[in-house]
């Protein structure tokens, strides 16, 4: 299980996901991602390696925007690659996610019998789906569309999800892997540990067990 961190603001985001990344470097990774709402859409810019290779990335692909998700990844599901890491983003649905979805291996199945297409080889990318499926069924309010999805999964999991259609709110489940939120002035973080936000807020809130 590796880093997340999230942010909803005024201030440019991929500074401070990337600076909370760091933070939660010495646990290990093996990729790195974001994912910044900006103009209606999000961009995706992640890759294999360390963050140092994601932010020359983000120079030649910036990322502006003030709405954000960030994740490094350890890979368990897929290897190490540029299209394993997350953000992954289905629709307007992105998603990180810490953790294992035991099921993945049915949910892989049903979804693709239902005519979903694949890019990755991750658990990740199936609870993306489940999410735009909700939305896409009509589903306007994302908390209700995670939930949703999350009703058909199985595992340990911390999950931060975006929405393009809706940049002021980032949702987040999780059961069996660490998550807080932090509280700042016009502006929100969540993170996998307090470390990553702690420079930014000492208003800290510990996401309960199955929140
Ligand atoms: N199971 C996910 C993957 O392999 C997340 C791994 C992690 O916790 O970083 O992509």
């Amino acid at each position: 299980m590796c880093g997340i961190v999230g942010y909803v603001g005024a201030r440019q985001a991929t500074l401070i996901l990337v600076n909370g990344l760091r933070k939660l470097e010495y646990r290990g990774y093996d990729s790195a991602g974001v994912a910044v709402w900006n103009d209606g859409q999000s961009r995706v810019v992640r890759c294999r390696g360390k963050l140092a290779a994601l932010e020359e990335k983000l120079i030649k692909e910036p990322a502006p925007g003030s709405t954000g998700i960030g994740h490094t990844r350890w890979a368990t599901h897929g290897r190490p690659s540029d299209e394993n890491a997350h953000p992954h983003k289905v629709g307007s649905i992105s998603v990180i996610h810490n953790g294992i979805i035991e099921n993945h291996l049915a949910l892989r199945q049903e979804l693709a019998a239902g005519g979903s297409k694949f890019t990755s080889e991750t658990d990740t990318e199936l609870f993306a789906h489940l999410v735009e499926r909700e939305v896409r069924k009509g589903t306007t309010d994302l908390t209700a569309a995670v939930r949703a999805a999350l009703a058909k999964v199985h595992g340990a999991y911390a999950f931060v999800v975006m929405n393009d259609k809706d940049p002021s709110t980032l949702v987040a489940a999780k059961n069996a892997s660490p998550m807080v939120v932090g509280l700042g002035d016009g502006e929100n973080f969540i993170a996998s540990d307090v470390t990553a936000i702690l420079s930014e807020t000492r208003k800290i809130i510990l996401v309960e067990e199955g929140e």
